[in-house]
């Protein structure tokens, strides 16, 4: 039988893991520092006594512009957050813009006006790119890769978890998923649930700077449960996650039972997750919550020996949190 791409190959989760074994097939797949081979959030390149972070990201989400933000914030922000993850200052980003016959240019000049502000908001700029156009039907509308070099003195990696850990959540679970979940099927909840899409550099930076962090991911498609859990894998540690300490917005809660999708399962974009020595936990969180993305940042747990995800309920029990198959909402990024 031939083996033919489907929609769960790009959905960020264990489905996709499988395609990846392909796709990294590279036996050129490392520039000297951290490469292909590790899977983070970007690539490292050492270069003279610093440290080049490098990384890409494509964006095709439906629809195009959605409570909170659009294909052009999230386009940078996606770019701009995996550098953040690293450790790395972003600089300067790529864009390819792929276009399809018919697209509006007012709508074009949007994308790029956010793109733009979100760019001013840490620094970074659009220092080249590339177009093409495809005939109508071809491509749904519009698709964008940026790909960003950031600078970083000392990287960090998404599998560096240590045992007594604490984990820091930078504020509610579940936002962008669920955002474009109840848009797209038109529920009204009273009060609109809204992306998180955030550059968060600058946040990020204020965290770098106030203790030890160990890793740090961003919780994308696939959510928390998939982010969580590969850092647990690949640090090959446990972790401990408290259900009551928990952020999740009751509006975000509603539809996510209304739909019957877990939240810790959908995408985020403007969130991370950072592992921390505890010493430095505290400090750690207020440096978060002094900027406005992270206002609510909370401690939702430690790690632990025991290589298991696990979150300790409200009533008392226990459950696994396990890397979903793929997130749970297709076209979300
Ligand atoms: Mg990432």
């Amino acid at each position: 039988m031939t083996m033919k791409v489907n929609l769960m190959h790009g959905a960020g989760g264990e489905v996709m893991g499988e395609l990846l074994q392909t796709l990294t097939k590279f036996s050129h797949n490392n520039a000297g520092g951290i490469g292909l081979e590790s899977l983070d959030d970007g690539a490292v390149i050492p270069i003279g006594d610093t440290n080049l972070v490098f990384t890409t990201d494509s964006h095709v989400v439906q629809p195009i512009f959605f409570p909170g933000g659009d294909i052009g914030r999230l386009a940078v922000c996606g770019t701009i957050n995996d550098l953040s993850v690293m450790g790395g200052r972003p600089i300067a980003l790529s864009c390819g813009m792929i276009l399809e016959e018919g697209f509006e240019i007012s709508a074009l000049e949007r994308i790029v006006r956010s793109m733009d502000e979100a760019l001013g908001e840490c620094g970074a700029s659009l220092v080249t790119g590339d177009t093409k156009v495809l005939e109508r039907g071809a491509l749904d509308q519009i698709a964008i890769n940026t790909a960003g070099i950031g600078i970083a003195e000392r990287p960090v990696r998404d599998n560096g978890l240590q045992v007594g850990d604490a984990i820091i959540v930078s504020g509610t679970i579940g936002d962008h998923g669920m955002a474009i979940m109840c848009y797209r099927e038109g529920f009204d909840l009273g009060e609109q649930i809204s992306s998180d899409v955030a550059p968060l550099w600058p946040m990020i930076e204020r965290a770098l700077g106030s203790g030890e962090i160990h890793a740090m991911k961003d919780p994308t498609r696939g959510g928390f449960a998939n982010a969580i859990n590969e850092m647990a894998h690949k640090s090959r540690v446990g972790v401990r996650i408290s259900e009551e300490d928990f952020p999740i917005r009751r509006s975000v809660k509603s539809a996510s039972e209304m739909l019957g999708i877990d939240p810790l399962e959908v995408a985020n974009e403007g969130k991370v997750i950072i592992g921390v020595a505890a010493e430095d936990a505290e400090s750690v969180l207020n440096a978060l919550r002094s900027h406005p993305y992270g206002r609510d940042a909370v401690i939702v747990g430690t790690v632990t020996d025991d290589g298991q995800v696990i979150m300790e309920t409200e009533i008392g029990g226990e459950r696994f949190i396990e890397a979903p198959m793929g997130d749970p909402v297709p076209r979300v990024c």
